[in-house]
């Protein structure tokens, strides 16, 4: 290596970016490269904890922790500022807080809702992006309930909530919100058999990589905490009284003050305007995460579509927290190797499995092969969130963040 350092640019502090700045910082001294991470907000925040966030069973703060908790400032600069533009061949990223040269880039710009430009969804429906957004909505709901309780001409649509979509969102909301429910119904006076929550899902076939078994035992469970399911019922629009849903031929209003859409994501809009063949915020990798034509540039996380299979069943894996982390630990090695002129190699994901929960007590899920459901699912699935927290920020940010406090 030369005496000119080169310039490591990090694009995002979500699990795949911070996963590769905790790890990278770990390998090289300060003399190796320079290493800037850049991201619009100074904290993290654990994006698979927004369900809980979005009903109110978790407070906002206690999902995010500060960036600075996490990085060696010695060896990483932090700048908040959110990225306006990647000149991919220029080698430069603009954003609110300047420009930035890079050699070599990892963009981890994370998700966004994705409407599939369904009429009034934007302007009607809460959205799950963020610790923002998630906050307004637990604070909109308790709002309509405290509204009901005081008001006299009692609006029954103050407790109805809808939430469009039964995909792994959906279904870990729907959970959330059957254990916020009677605590809201205790608060403000409320008769819980007033309360009315739906779940609208287009597909005849909820959650399709779970057997017929698991996916029986969330429909039973949520069933049974007053969930009302409308199965193969695509919404076809958001409007100020709910969602306009298709029942076979005739379209149908389906009224509620609380409605969310919780039916699709993609990756962040910035990768359309940044690099060619992207599709719903999403670039095809190649096995090292860096993409065609750019060998100094690697795309990780839900802005990555990670292939799997062969020939004709070729698909990218579903963007997970899990993949995001380990395509982060396999960059932070393959940046090192890149500076040290030594061939990258492969990246292999090592799927463990998937829980989703079921409010805090119960859930369904497949790990090592196996199924699991009720308390041992509800279990690992608070391993799972506080082993992110462990993997980031060390034993003592786990015992503070944690979900075994
Ligand atoms: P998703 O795309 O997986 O599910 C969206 C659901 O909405 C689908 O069932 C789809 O049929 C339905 N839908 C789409 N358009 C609709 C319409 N017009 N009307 C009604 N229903 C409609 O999205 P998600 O649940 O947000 O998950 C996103 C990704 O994050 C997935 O890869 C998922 O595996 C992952 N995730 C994982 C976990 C976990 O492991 N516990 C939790 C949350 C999300």
């Amino acid at each position: 290596m030369g005496f000119e350092r080169k310039k490591v640019v990090v694009l995002g502090a979500g699990y795949a970016g911070l996963q590769t700045i905790t790890k990278l910082q770990k390998k090289v001294s300060a003399q190796d490269c320079d290493i800037t991470l850049i991201n619009k907000n100074d904290y993290h925040y654990e994006a698979t904890w927004l369900h809980e966030a979005s009903a109110g069973t978790l407070k906002t703060q206690d999902v995010l922790y500060p960036i600075a908790s996490v990085v060696d400032a010695s060896k990483v600069d932090f700048v908040k500022a959110e990225v306006t533009k990647i000149n991919r061949d220029e080698k430069t990223v603009e954003t609110t807080n300047g420009i930035f040269h890079f050699d070599i880039l990892v963009v981890a710009l994370g998700f966004e809702s994705e409407t599939f430009g369904i009429s009034g969804m934007k302007e009607h429906a809460f959205q799950i992006e963020n610790v923002n957004t998630s906050r307004r909505i637990a604070k909109h709901i308790e709002e309509r309930f405290a509204h009901y309780a005081q008001s006299t001409d009692k609006d029954d649509k103050d407790l109805a909530i809808l939430v469009g979509g039964a995909g792994f969102t959906g279904i870990e909301l729907l959970g959330e919100l059957t254990d916020r429910v009677p605590e809201l119904c205790k608060k403000y006076g409320v008769d819980p058999a007033k309360v009315k929550l739906t779940c609208v899902e287009a597909a005849p076939k909820m959650l399709p990589m779970f057997s017929d078994e698991l996916v029986n035992y969330v429909v039973e469970y949520l069933e049974a905490r007053g969930v009302e399911f409308k199965i193969a019922t695509p919404i076809v629009a958001a409007n100020e009284h709910g969602f306009v849903v298709k029942n076979g031929e005739q379209e149908e209003q389906l009224y509620a003050n609380t409605v969310i859409w919780a039916a699709g994501v993609r990756g962040s809009k910035l990768m359309e305007e940044s690099f060619e063949g992207v599709k719903r915020g999403r670039i095809v990798v190649r096995e090292d995460n860096r993409i065609d034509g750019y060998d100094d540039i690697f795309v990780i996380g839900d802005c990555s579509a990670v292939m799997a299979g062969e020939g004709d069943n070729k698909r990218p894996y579903p963007t997970t927290a899990q993949i995001a982390m380990q395509q982060g630990e396999f960059t932070a090695d393959a940046i090192v190797k890149l500076l040290n002129n030594q061939p990258l190699g492969t990246f292999v994901y090592n799927e463990r499995g998937t829980v989703a929960s079921l409010g805090a007590n119960d859930g369904v899920g497949v790990v090592m092969g196996k199924e699991i459901t009720g308390k041992k699912a509800a279990f690992m699935k608070k391993v799972i969130d506080t082993r992110a927290v462990f993997k980031l920020g060390g034993t003592g940010l786990a015992l503070k963040k944690g979900k075994f406090l």
